[in-house]
């Protein structure tokens, strides 16, 4: 399989590893650095092969050299549930006589089988297509409705546990995840909330990755501050942790709020209920939580929602009113 997309994407197709190690074995994966960690534990997955697309491997010369090394492993068949071009050229380049992709990809006179790609439905089932399933959310093998799942390991949920002890943080605690690649996903009210919630004596963790280390921090003092000094108390695990111990740390809280980004579907994974604030994107693109105790909170009439499949950088209306205008006591009620 070749899943060089986002974060988020990728532990969304962890369901169609497992459908396709069911069928063929466990799988190798080309990824990306940032999603590697994820994937080199799973239980479909056999080996990982890291391709820094935007890094060191960037432009043609490093498509080809990986291209080179996956031809020399023989591999009889490549999956390709990102439609991009890089990931269609390094299949046919590799070698692979059958490639299997979605039939509206750009590239899709590359593969050898195009597959309709459903247009409703939660991506889970939609990637689940690839591997002859319906759609619906069954597969074409009999198997039961998927899951998405992460491979932590002991040594993850260990350092999850440290983190908290050192930082005195008990059960029960509410995790918030403010950031997005995407500016506009960015709901700005995580302050205020991590205000009222220490007000209201909560722990609040605020978890993300090194990038989310700044916007982190300014939550933190927000409810470090004089309007959340009441009995909780709050602390930063943005970037302390490497990702599967950040995903370890995510299972251990009561619920996540979170934007339409990658720890939503980091959560999901881990069992923890979300709140999760959709502005510029909306719920039925096929990327929102499916629990039974989860919540999803938007404007609830704003005709220019939504504007694109993944929210802009900045609001091209320039007032970002789809998430200026979700209140603080909104989410406060979701989180319960
Ligand atoms: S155009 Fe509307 S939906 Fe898009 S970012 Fe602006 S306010 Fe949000």
């Amino acid at each position: 399989m070749v899943q060089t997309a986002f974060l988020g994407d990728v532990v969304l197709t962890t369901p169609l590893l497992v459908a396709l190690a069911e069928r063929h074995g466990p799988v190798d994966v080309v990824t990306t650095p940032a999603a590697a960690a994820l994937l080199e534990t799973h239980p479909a997955v056999r080996r990982v092969w890291r391709y820094d697309k935007k890094g060191h491997e960037a432009g043609l010369p490093g498509l080809r050299r990986l291209a080179a090394t996956l031809r020399a492993e023989g591999y009889a068949r490549a999956v390709l549930p990102h439609r991009s071009w890089r990931s269609a050229a390094l299949a046919v380049w590799a070698g692979i006589p059958e490639r299997i992709g979605f039939a509206d990809a750009p590239a899709r006179f590359t593969y050898t089988e195009r597959v309709v790609r459903p247009h409703g439905g939660h991506e889970v089932e939609r990637l689940l297509v690839l591997a002859g399933g319906t759609g619906n959310g069954e597969r074409g093998t009999g198997a039961t409705a998927p899951t998405v799942r992460l491979g932590l390991t002991d040594e993850d949920r260990a350092a999850a546990e440290r983190w908290l002890a050192d930082h005195g943080i008990g059960p029960g605690f509410v995790a918030l995840a403010p950031g997005s690649i995407w500016g506009t996903k960015r709901w700005p009210g995580y302050g205020e909330l991590a205000a009222q919630l220490v007000g209201g004596g909560r722990e609040v963790v605020v978890v993300g990755g090194a990038d989310d280390a700044r916007l982190a921090e300014e939550v933190v003092a927000a409810g470090s501050g004089e309007r959340g000094a009441g009995s909780g108390r709050i602390a930063s695990a943005a970037g302390a942790l490497p990702l599967r111990a950040s995903a370890a740390l995510i299972a251990r809280a009561e619920v996540l709020v979170t934007n339409d980004s990658a720890p939503l579907h980091l959560a999901t994974a881990t069992g923890t209920r979300v709140v999760a604030i959709f502005g510029p994107t909306v719920p039925a693109f096929g990327f929102g939580p499916r629990g039974p105790r989860d919540r999803i909170v938007e404007h609830p009439g704003l005709d220019c929602r939504p504007c694109s499949p993944h929210g802009p950088a900045r609001c091209p209306l320039g007032h970002h009113r789809c998430m200026r205008e979700v209140g603080v006591e909104v989410v406060l009620e979701a989180v319960g």
